[in-house]
């Protein structure tokens, strides 16, 4: 079997504490972990296993589920039992605000399914019950043996903590601007309510942060303070990054730098789906995102050029696409059968100027007939041209090709 390559070599990693969320550990060196939410409604028992389900087939390794109700908190412990007869083991997280005390304190069953949970120090509750109820899930997360993730997030903000640190700014000689008293206000919730969990018995083996903004600076100017200042595992996503294009450009952009510097042991991209899409897309961005960056491999990644005035045909897109399909159907399969097939590299081209170069640096490629080329498209099989493919059925040869040397 030829040699299969390894991602490029990534820079080093923050060293953080290891927490086990079920069999998935989240930092400590661990691979960093990809995690999705649906967004079906919880009080729905098959409608959310269902879609966590996609989601874990997909590749998430964890899923967040909304816990807002009693009826929510009384279907999770349904859900599981769910995903178990469906031999999906993927840990499910609920996502408490506001009433997660009373909800896991009223559904002990709820509380035991949950491999984690998710609250936000901004709405865990306000003046003196804060704390009371805080303690309340810190309590319950102790008891059943949870991990939590306090999750702060700028847009339910801690405002006393804000009004705290305005105060202190209007006595400083240097006073910070609205933002930067926005992201130690982030921090400061998120650290403070670690340290007080910690207080209360939770272990810092349980405790993972994330602190959460919708600006691409503003994320990367918050975790780099953040992982300065403290050495639990960081749970890094952009909130509300928005639809399409726009969220994948903003997520990757603020996740690719934190990443290449080393920090985040957990990531999710917040994608708004279109109407009517899988919730799945996320869970593709996340994957590629880390494995371009040669941070983890999750499937045979396919090079293909954009194409240009010497590719006039749809043709060539035609093949990558079908190429690039192709392998994601198959890999729930290969995965299984074929150890190292993640780390493939495929290259579907255009045109003779940088076609045979390019699949030559691949373990299996092919350059397609440019305008005015001859009409044949030489295959590449680990930097040696193997055969020429002509005619009308180069798609189903090129896939077989594929489907041999995956297989062999
Ligand atoms: Fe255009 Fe050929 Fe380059 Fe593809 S490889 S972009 S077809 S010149």
């Amino acid at each position: 079997q030829s040699p299969r390559p390894r991602p490029a070599e990534a820079g080093a990693r923050r060293p953080s504490v290891g927490v086990l969320i079920d069999n998935v550990l989240v930092g400590g060196g661990a691979p960093i972990v990809v995690q999705s939410m649906t967004n079906t409604d919880t009080e729905d028992p098959a409608s959310t296993a269902k879609q966590i389900a996609e989601l874990a087939r997909a590749g998430s390794e964890l899923v967040r589920i909304t816990v807002n109700t009693p009826a929510a908190a009384a279907a999770v412990p349904r859900i599981r039992e769910r995903l178990d007869m469906m031999g999906v083991s993927v840990p499910i997280i609920g996502d408490f605000h506001y009433n997660g005390h009373q909800l896991l304190e009223g559904e002990p069953a709820c509380a035991e399914a949950l491999a984690k949970y998710r609250i936000n120090p901004g709405n865990v509750g306000f003046g003196k019950k804060k704390d009371t109820q805080f303690a309340s899930i810190i309590e319950m997360a102790i008891r059943y043996g949870k991990p939590v993730r306090i999750g702060a997030n700028w847009g339910s903000l801690d405002q006393s903590m804000v009004a705290t640190l305005m105060d202190e700014n209007a006595l400083r000689s240097d006073p910070w601007d609205a933002s930067h008293v926005v992201r130690e206000a982030l921090i400061r919730s998120a650290l403070d309510s670690a340290a007080r969990a910690e207080d209360l018995g939770l272990a810092r083996d349980r405790i993972i942060l994330s602190c959460k903004v919708s600006g691409v600076q503003e994320l990367i100017a918050v975790y780099r303070d953040l992982a300065l200042r403290a050495d639990y595992a960081l749970h890094l996503g952009l909130t509300e990054a928005g639809m399409g294009s726009k969220g994948i450009t903003a997520s990757s952009a603020a996740l690719g730098v934190l990443l290449q510097e080393g920090l985040g042991d957990t990531i999710r991209i917040s994608l708004t789906p279109e109407p009517g899409q899988s919730r799945t897309g996320e869970v593709i961005v996340a994957q590629e995102l880390l494995q371009t960056m040669g941070l983890r491999s999750f499937t045979p990644l396919v090079t293909a050029c954009p194409g240009c005035g010497r590719t006039t045909s749809e043709f060539f897109q035609v093949l990558a696409k079908t190429v690039q399909s192709h392998v994601r159907e198959q890999m729930p399969v290969w995965r299984v059968k074929y150890d190292g097939v993640e780390n493939l590299t495929l290259a579907v081209m255009g045109c003779v100027v940088n076609g045979p170069g390019e699949s030559k640096h691949a373990n299996i490629g092919i350059s397609l007939p440019g305008n005015g080329e001859a009409p044949s498209a030489p295959v590449f099989i680990d930097g040696q041209k193997a055969m020429t493919l002509r005619g009308d059925n180069i798609a189903s040869e090129f896939v077989s090709i594929l489907d041999n040397y995956v297989s062999t």
